[in-house]
């Protein structure tokens, strides 16, 4: 798809929402879930958020024993699929338990995070994923997310963090069910890229930003 230009401060307006997605620790190269190149783009974020009026972070906050951990099912491993009530689920690695190190944010986006008027912790529930900011993975229970943003009168979301192909995308998607525009920023998120179908998740990911008019910037 093509990716637009991002055309200066005069494309942000006091209508537009960043959108960090998870950007901690044990996403990062050295982490629990390391999403290769996660470190590069930390220093990216920290310089983009002043050009924002609205600010909001998540943190994935996964309490031990989280159904989404290959840990919590026998004879599986991470990056095993299995079958959830609410669907398909990848299993992951242990990461972000709740009160750990690998939970924190990365230290390079400390200003972004002292700016931040809202964090959305997801992941809590023991029993269901939440790769998105507006939904759980059962694509019916809110963050309440999306109600803030309507109150503050945001109508576009624009997306940066961890990763592209999961959260950052579900994120997206999401933001386009909800009413709002949607724009992702290419050089300040990495993909995770596992196989699916004849190509990788971000061809996935990618197929339903096309369907759905999420942008590329
Ligand atoms: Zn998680």
């Amino acid at each position: 798809m093509g990716i637009e230009q991002f055309t200066g401060d005069a494309a942000i307006t006091g209508s537009d929402a960043l959108i960090v997605v998870d950007p901690q620790i044990d996403f990062c190269p050295g982490g629990r879930l390391a999403v290769a190149g996660g470190t590069e783009i930390m220093a990216e974020i920290e310089l983009l958020a002043p050009r924002f009026q609205h600010v909001v972070v998540t943190q994935d906050w996964h309490p031990a024993g989280h159904l989404s951990f290959a840990s919590s099912h026998s004879g599986r491993k991470p990056f095993d699929t299995v079958a959830m009530p609410y669907g398909e689920q990848v299993l992951w690695p242990d990461h972000c338990v709740q009160g750990t190190a690998g939970a924190e944010f990365h230290p390079e986006v400390e200003g972004t995070i002292r700016r931040a008027h809202v964090i959305v912790r997801k992941g809590y529930n023991p029993e269901i994923d939440s790769y998105s900011a507006f939904f759980e993975n059962d694509k019916t229970t809110r963050t309440g997310l999306a109600g803030y943003l309507r109150d503050k009168q945001v109508r576009r979301c624009v997306f940066v963090g961890l990763a592209y192909d999961f959260c950052v995308a579900w994120s997206a998607l999401d933001a386009r069910r909800e009413g709002f525009e949607a724009s992702i920023l290419t050089d300040c998120t990495q993909a995770i890229a596992m196989p699916a179908g004849d190509g990788t998740t971000v061809d996935v990911a990618e197929a339903q930003f096309r369907a759905a008019g999420v942008r590329l910037i």
